[in-house]
């Protein structure tokens, strides 16, 4: 749809930038469930390849499906920034089977055998073992280092000359620890590095990481974006449009990940709703965090919206609210944590974050099962920690659940 003024909000953007014509005027785009895509003469389809007629060609190679959720992700992320020049930013989304797959369309694009990449310790799990068990294995060096020192970050970019792309998640899964990204990527680009970031825990409406100069953002869709928990999915975006549709585009091609368009059409009804989830979704966390603060039965609690969090200068900063996932230990450490996640009436024992029901899991045997144990406890993951991801149910509702549970 061409808007004839600006949207000036984040929910009008979501709603409304999918909203293309179809020949059978549908209100929502379709799901596209084809593989192939026909043309009508020999010479379209040359067209076609050669690039000066835009139609699709191949599902793996794009989908109207999928182009509605990407173009809706790509101005969201976009939204109210400005490139070098002055113009409204334009990025280029591509949406994928999964966040992994998104991760590993952005890591082999950008990286051969010999470079090395950066990142900070507390990472998702997944993420850790990709850099270890796939990139490691392309000769790719992975360096981990505390990105929240900034000396540190200065440092070992010069001590090591083939670190070329510097990996940023924040806030950080399953502690919250928040790194500075405009001050990472500052320092990155004084030695050309490239800067990425893992944006799935805050989501475009709480963080855009292309305001400070970053290079690639990437998101697994499974979480707020879809919101529901009903489908798996990733997407990379990037601010070189050219680069996109070239070389980065060639790797998403021949790795297949492509997303399915069932999965797209959820994801995109999925994220109309996104700015109204995640008001709620942060109000409730705060309130749930406040409350476990408060709790005796409780020795810790990680949330960035508490003045107790270490990164609560830098979760303000560069967040519109501190997200709706935190984690916590109870004062009897393994065995409460097990007896309070049995005695769970309500909330919903699962791995998995951002949907409407509040999640809870158990890091240290669930998503952290695969990293070793010393460096687990190096990043704050004990054998007690719980996380949970607080949903948008009444808020009562959920403070009565995890107080019975505490009992
Ligand atoms: C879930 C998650 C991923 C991986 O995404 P999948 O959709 O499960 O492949 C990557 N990063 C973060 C921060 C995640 O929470």
């Amino acid at each position: 749809m061409k808007n004839k003024f600006s949207l000036t909000g984040i929910s009008s953007i979501a709603i409304h930038t999918a909203h293309n014509n179809n020949d059978s005027y549908a209100h929502l785009t379709p799901i596209y469930a084809t593989s192939t895509f026909v043309f009508d003469s020999a010479q379209q389809g040359m067209e076609r390849f050669e690039g000066s007629d835009k139609t699709q060609i191949y599902t793996r190679w794009g989908n109207p499906t999928f182009k509605a959720a990407e173009e809706t992700i790509a101005a969201l992320e976009s939204f109210g920034l400005k490139d070098e020049s002055g113009n409204n930013l334009q990025l280029k989304a591509l949406l994928h089977s999964s966040g992994q797959a998104a991760m590993t369309t952005m890591f082999l694009s950008n990286l051969k055998s010999g470079d090395a990449v950066l990142s900070h310790y507390s990472l998702y799990g997944g993420t850790y073992e990709l850099l270890y068990k796939v990139l490691a294995n392309a000769g790719i060096k992975i360096i981990i280092a505390d990105l929240r020192d900034l000396n540190i970050v200065t440092e070992t970019i010069k001590k090591n000359s083939t670190i070329k792309l510097v990996h940023i998640e924040t806030p950080a899964n399953p502690t919250m620890q928040c790194v500075d990204i405009e001050a990472i990527t500052k320092i990155a680009k004084q030695f050309d590095c490239i800067v990425t970031v893992d944006n799935t825990f805050a989501t475009p409406y709480l963080q855009q990481p292309f305001k400070y100069g970053v290079d690639f953002v990437m998101h697994s869709t499974t979480k707020f974006l879809n919101g529901h928990g009903t489908a798996i999915g990733g997407v990379l975006l990037g601010k070189n449009v050219e680069q996109m549709n070239t070389n980065v585009w060639k790797w998403y091609v021949l790795l297949g990940g492509n997303a399915s368009a069932f999965d797209a059409f959820l994801l995109s009804n999925g994220m109309k709703t996104l700015e109204l989830r995640m008001e709620r979704h942060c109000e409730n966390a705060m309130k749930v965090a406040t409350f476990l603060e408060q709790h005796t039965a409780i020795k810790k609690v990680n949330y960035t919206g508490l003045k107790t969090h270490p990164d609560y200068a830098i979760c303000l900063k560069q967040m519109k609210h501190p997200g709706a996932v935190m984690s916590f230990e109870l004062k009897d450490g393994l065995i409460g944590g097990k007896k309070f996640i049995d005695n769970l009436q309500m909330c919903t024992r699962a791995v998995s974050l951002g949907t409407v029901d509040t999640l809870i899991s158990h890091p240290a045997s669930m998503t952290h099962y695969s990293v070793p144990k010393e460096d687990r406890l190096k990043y704050g993951i004990t054998d007690g920690l719980i996380r949970m991801s607080v949903g948008i149910e009444n808020c009562n509702d959920i403070l009565n659940d995890l107080d019975q549970a505490l009992k």
